[in-house]
């Protein structure tokens, strides 16, 4: 006889919204993270007072009434509005690239007149694509990031606020990277800071780890339990598994190893420092400095604490045993999932969910749209 409906084995977004949907129906679940504890990535620590990221900013934003709703009703959201300040080389600019932006960058006041400017550094670009993709005889169309975004912004504000930035990110030149991750990035004639174009937005009052333990509720939590070293054993205690780890070494990583870009963080406590960088956000978008951005963590929930938490955020090349941060959805990557997708369809025991059993770039309203859709 099985004591749960439901083994649940992840703590983060997707697995605690799993818990909460079945409960609802009466359905019993156990939870178990290998992480000492709950909420995966979205996992805030609590450090002098303030809610520490530390698996990096989360900042949450969608346009999903429903989903905006849903998480409300178990913490309160403050009016946090991401608003991420660029230093190169000392200087600072506001992103996204709006009005404030172009003021710094060219000292124009008017929209006509960025208009005039962006036109002005674009039809340089667009007139070199042009003639390269005659000579070559193809389609014209941005073929890599560097050429998208010489096009969409000119040539100032790629090499001041991007090239660099981008490079030290994705740990590639932009000539060898996909246009289409530049293209997400709003480009404004009005001076708005605000870094999504979502309905909704703002961060837990008290953290994330506060929503993640009201989901969950009073479900059993096994915390430092990894599930392949106690796989028989758990299994034989619920009807069902829902999988929310990767997805490849489930099966034992038999057709090979999914690759992941991953970052790091050097996370330090400065005593005494009320503000240190009067912002949540700034990115170091010079080749010079080593890391991405800084994050100040109390800025996210205006923090009046007299110290102060930074973390400095470095991206790396991800080997087997990092821990694996954004899927790489290039056509290796890809394939290589739908081999193990097409197991994990035969499974009839087994749900495979979230960012890594999907293997999919997941926001975080989208992890919650797709769990309730999943157990609605
Ligand atoms: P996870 O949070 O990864 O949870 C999976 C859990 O499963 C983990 O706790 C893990 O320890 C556990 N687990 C895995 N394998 C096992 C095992 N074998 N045994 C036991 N437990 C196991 N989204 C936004 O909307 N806004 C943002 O600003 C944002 N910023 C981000 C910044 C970074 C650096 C990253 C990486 C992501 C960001 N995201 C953001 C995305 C967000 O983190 C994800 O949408 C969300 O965390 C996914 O939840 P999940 O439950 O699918 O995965
Ligand atoms: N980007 C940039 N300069 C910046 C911020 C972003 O060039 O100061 C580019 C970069 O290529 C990045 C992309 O925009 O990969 C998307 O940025 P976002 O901050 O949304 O990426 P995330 O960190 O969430 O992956």
């Amino acid at each position: 006889m099985t004591k749960y409906d439901y083994l649940i084995v992840g703590t983060g977004l997707f697995g605690a919204v799993a818990a909460h949907q079945l409960t609802k129906k009466g359905k019993t679940c156990l939870l178990i993270d290998k992480r000492d504890h709950i909420g995966g990535n979205v996992y805030t620590e609590n450090v002098k007072g303030i809610n520490v990221h530390k698996y990096g900013a989360h900042i949450f934003h969608t346009s999903n009434k429903e989903v905006w709703q849903f998480v409300n009703s178990f913490v309160e959201f403050n009016r946090y509005t991401n608003s991420p300040v660029a230093n190169y080389k000392g200087k600072l600019y506001n992103l996204p690239f709006n009005m404030n932006t172009f003021y710094q960058m060219w000292g124009v006041k008017t929209p006509a007149e960025a208009v005039a400017k962006l036109n002005e550094q674009k039809a340089e670009e667009c007139a070199k694509l042009k003639a390269k993709c005659e000579k070559e005889g193809v389609a014209y169309e941005p073929s890599n990031l560097e050429e998208q975004a010489l096009t969409l912004v000119g040539k100032d504000i790629y090499e001041k606020l991007i090239k660099n930035y981008t490079e030290k990110q994705w740990g590639r030149k932009c000539t060898e990277l996909p246009s289409f991750i530049i293209k997400r990035l709003p480009v404004r004639l009005t001076f708005d800071n605000n870094y999504f174009n979502d309905k909704y937005q703002g961060i837990p009052e008290g953290g994330y780890t506060q929503l993640i333990q009201a989901l969950i509720g009073n479900c059993e939590v096994r915390l430092s339990t990894d599930f392949f070293e106690h796989k028989a054993e758990l299994t034989a205690l619920a009807d069902k598994v829902i999988y929310t780890g990767e997805i490849d070494r489930y099966y034992d990583y038999r057709f090979g190893h999914l690759q992941y870009r991953t970052v790091y963080f050097e996370t330090e406590l400065l005593e005494g420092v009320e503000n240190y960088q009067g912002n949540a956000v700034v990115n170091y978008t010079d080749a010079e400095t080593p890391y991405t951005r800084i994050i100040e963590h109390k800025h996210f929930e205006y923090g009046t604490q007299p110290d102060t938490v930074i973390s400095k955020e470095y991206s790396k090349e991800w080997q087997p045993g990092d821990e694996p941060y954004y899927p790489v959805n290039d056509a290796r990557n890809t394939e290589l999932y739908a081999q193990y997708k097409a197991l994990a369809a035969k499974e009839d025991n087994v749900i495979f969910g979230g960012r890594l059993a999907e293997y999919k770039y997941y926001d975080m309203h989208k992890v919650i749209e797709r769990a309730l859709e999943m157990f609605a």
